[in-house]
């Protein structure tokens, strides 16, 4: 069987280059730049490249980006406070906070008290909430990259088994909430799944999101399946590689996404298309669907 590369970096900028064109039309005729700040506590050096790339993406779009880089011993309270600034701050509508956070700081109040309209990363249970009824905001980032990989690769969703490994807030459960709301049969698997394998052997479209290379191995894929990669992780030479045993499994595949390539590069393009939408929806404007 002919194996197919789902070419996530191609795929990311054939998106931004259109959300380039949406961009420009957006500010003409809504007057409005899409604005995203980014809150970063302390200096994990992943962290820093993460920051970067947004940066960069921003600029690439002709988003406003601002920073937030706060010493690891700041307070939570003034975080807070910086948090409720940029909530009234009209020019902004896209507000995230780079996690990890360092220890003793709780993230998960922190990310509540982003007006969910700014929540551009999806992680607000009020957004979560309507991703789960599939009343769409803001999509969760990961998962709607690994959507629009599959629709843009011309692999349809309805009626296939979907097998996710992995069952995280940030990718697992919004992922399968995404191919649920696209039709698919979804089984979640996890650290406690009883025969793991087995399982992912009847998946149409096996998601991968655990975070140890070399998990998934060829005789947990079924022939002519199409494989997702989500895992970012070091090998043992330290190289960036993914969850999928890539040689072994993609012989067995119809399409499978590379690490890296794959559905990394999508995670930012979502991101800033999540700050159009908002900066959209800040004009109240009739009709917004016609720009994102
Ligand atoms: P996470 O919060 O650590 O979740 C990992 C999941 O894997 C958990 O649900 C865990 O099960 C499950 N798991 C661990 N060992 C398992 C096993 N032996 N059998 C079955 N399931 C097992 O990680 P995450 O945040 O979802 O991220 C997962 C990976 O994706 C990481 O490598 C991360 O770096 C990567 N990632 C990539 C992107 C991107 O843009 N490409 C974005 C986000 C994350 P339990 O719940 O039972 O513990």
């Amino acid at each position: 069987m002919e194996v197919r590369i789902i070419d996530g970096k191609a795929i990311s900028a054939e998106i931004r280059s259109e959300l380039v064109v949406k961009t420009e039309k957006v500010k003409k005729e809504l007057g409005v730049v899409p604005g995203l700040s980014v809150i970063m506590v302390g200096d994990d050096p992943a962290s820093a490249v993460y920051v970067r790339n947004k940066e960069k993406a921003c600029a690439e779009l002709g988003f406003r980006s601002e920073l937030y880089k706060l010493s690891a011993d700041v307070s939570e309270v003034e975080i807070a406070e910086l948090i409720d600034r940029l909530n009234a701050d009209s020019n902004v509508h896209g507000i995230l906070i780079q996690l990890p956070l360092p220890r003793g700081i709780n993230s998960k109040e922190l990310i509540n008290r982003i007006l969910p309209e700014k929540d551009v990363d999806a992680f607000n249970p009020y957004n979560i909430g309507l991703i789960s009824t599939g009343n769409y905001g803001f999509l969760p980032c990961t998962p709607a990259g690994i959507i629009e990989l599959l629709s843009r690769s011309g692999i349809g969703i309805a009626g296939k088994r979907c097998v996710i490994i992995g069952r995280s807030n940030i990718v697992g459960k919004p992922m399968a909430m995404l191919m649920l709301n696209a039709d698919a049969t979804v089984t979640v698997c996890h650290s406690k799944t009883r025969d793991l394998a087995s399982i992912c052997r009847e998946a149409d479209i096996l998601i991968s999101a655990v975070g140890k290379a070399g998990f998934v191995t060829a005789d947990m894929v079924k022939e002519g399946a199409v494989v997702i990669d989500v895992g970012m992780n070091r090998n043992a030479e330290g190289t960036l590689c993914g969850d999928v045993d890539f040689a072994a499994v993609a012989p067995k595949t119809s399409y499978i996404t590379p690490v890296p390539g794959g559905v990394g590069p999508m995670t930012i393009t979502m991101l800033m298309r999540n700050t159009l939408y908002s900066a959209v929806h800040s004009c109240g404007a009739e009709g917004y669907s016609k720009y994102i």
